[in-house]
């Protein structure tokens, strides 16, 4: 049996490896040149922890997170107006939670494939989907200018994330299935010695109104950190690639020297995306399939993408992987979505419960999510806030 897979993301490698080790041979298609150096630091929780110890992964996973102490919300000086310590985290959360680097996370689920024997799995960096086709008794796509298709295979799984090419070219267009959440997102990684040592160990979030700047420090002397703010373009894709790092300058002005000097250090082109969900009325079509973000992506509010992407592609690998003819195909994806679907729309509903408090409006608002953390400390209120920041933690 052969899949081919777009998209060399964490929850593409980790399908690859799952379907590999059933047997498959798998075709990974990935458009970036090689593996992604930019990105966020991630709370990993939930249902792709169980999921990572199950299949074997959890253990590179933990080899490379970062130990954080606290999150804090801080003023423009650093200094905490509110804290959850991770330890209390963790305990709301679901008892284990990571803090991985995006590439990082992604690193472990590449070098997983080795697990797999040798010549089974195929990943093409700089392969970029130009066309996708699938019907009932098959799947193919095309790459870059060729106009020719590869060759069938048995499934096409599309793993490429919140903007798809798989589900544009098989399900249809994309303002169809995305839903913004009225805010959007940039992330980038900067160096520098004097940053790095004004807030190690802690994940620094400024109380601020109408946006927030994240930042923590990594191992060696660089600063992950991500930027949300409103989104007043009407939750268009990405921003002309020149407009983006003044249009964050003068967002973040304003929010103490830290900010400034992230902001000086900002690269041209950062990722900028809008903050949003996928919302899809069915994840599979013929010999097609869509993973992790491509079909449901909860956002960055839910704190689960990553997690879900795991779990969710090693469910796929558990139903597809002992799947030894075309006909069997059609009925292992449908108990996909069938068992995956209420577990990922849990998430989307949290995150969507979060959205409306995420970016405080006004002082009163901010004034309660104060509250609301410090209010973590007191027994039985905790599981409340938690089913606030995580949703259902679903097994
Ligand atoms: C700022 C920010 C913070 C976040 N924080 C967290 C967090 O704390 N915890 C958490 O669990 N999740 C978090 N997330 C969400 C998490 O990053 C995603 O849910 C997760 O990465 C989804 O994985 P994926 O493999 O489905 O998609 P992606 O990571 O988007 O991977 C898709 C891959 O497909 C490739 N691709 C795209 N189009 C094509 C094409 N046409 N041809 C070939 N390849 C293609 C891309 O280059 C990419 O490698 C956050 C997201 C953001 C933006």
């Amino acid at each position: 049996m052969k899949a081919i897979i777009v998209g060399a993301g964490i929850a593409g490698l980790v399908a690859a490896r799952q379907l590999g080790l059933a047997g498959w041979d798998v075709e990974v298609l990935e458009k970036s040149p090689a593996p992604r150096p930019d990105g966020y630091m991630m709370d990993f929780f939930g249902p792709g922890v169980e999921a990572s110890e199950r299949i074997g992964l959890y253990p590179r996973l933990a080899a490379v997170a970062y130990h954080v102490k606290a999150v804090e919300y801080v003023n423009a000086d650093l200094r905490p107006t509110a804290s959850l310590d991770y330890d209390q985290f963790a305990r709301i959360a679901g008892e284990k939670v990571l803090s991985l680097l995006r590439p990082d996370m992604e690193r472990a689920a590449f070098a997983a494939l080795e697990d797999v024997p040798t010549g089974r799995i195929r990943v093409r960096y700089g392969a970029q989907l130009s066309g996708a086709w699938a019907d009932d008794d098959g799947a193919s796509v095309a790459v870059g200018s060729s106009a020719e298709a590869l060759p069938t295979a048995d499934l096409l799984i599309g793993a490429d994330g919140v903007h798809s090419g798989v589900r544009a070219n098989v399900f249809g267009l994309e303002e169809n299935y995305l839903h913004s959440l009225g805010m959007r997102a940039a992330a980038f990684i900067v160096t520098d010695p004097g940053l790095n040592s004004r807030f190690r160990n802690r994940f620094v979030l400024t109380d601020t109104l109408d946006r927030m700047a994240g930042l923590y420090s990594l191992r060696t002397d660089q600063v992950a950190a991500f930027l949300v703010y409103r989104d007043t373009d009407g939750g268009t894709r990405e921003r002309q690639p020149h407009g983006t790092r003044e249009r964050l300058r003068s967002e973040f002005s304003g929010l103490g020297d830290a900010v400034d000097r992230l902001l000086e250090l900002c690269p041209e082109h950062p990722y900028d995306d809008v903050v949003a969900q996928v919302v899809m009325p069915a994840w599979h079509r013929g010999r097609a399939v869509l993973i992790g973000d491509a079909c449901g992506a909860v956002s960055l509010l839910a704190g689960q993408g990553g997690s879900l992407a795991i779990a969710g592609s090693a469910l796929l690998g558990d139903l597809v992987g002992p799947v030894d003819s075309a006909a069997g195909i059609g009925p292992a994806l449908a108990e996909f979505e069938r068992r995956w679907r209420p577990v990922v729309e849990a998430a989307q509903a949290a995150g969507r419960r979060a959205a409306s408090s995420f970016l405080p409006a006004n002082r009163l608002q901010r004034v309660l999510r104060r509250w609301i953390i410090r209010a973590t400390h007191l027994p039985g209120i905790d599981r409340l806030v938690a089913r606030q920041i995580v949703g259902r933690i679903a097994k």
